[in-house]
């Protein structure tokens, strides 16, 4: 049976993404924006962080 990581917004705590671990693992480095207040989060071990300066960047340059 999988076991299922609930990832918060860093910022309003409003729920982002619920996947088992290893899909959770697979997302590693890649930078969620919240639905909720639009605040970036960075995958970061498994866990959200506060998105890095030069991700915010590469995010602009994607638009
Ligand atoms: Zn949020």
């Amino acid at each position: 049976m999988y076991k299922f990581t609930c990832l918060r917004c860093y910022n309003c705590n409003s729920v982002i993404i619920n996947l088992p671990e290893s899909e959770v693992e697979k997302l590693n480095g890649l930078t969620f924006q919240c639905e909720c207040c639009d605040y970036l989060n960075l995958l970061s071990n498994s866990r959200f962080i506060e998105a890095a300066k030069e991700n915010l960047k590469s995010i602009c340059s994607f638009s």
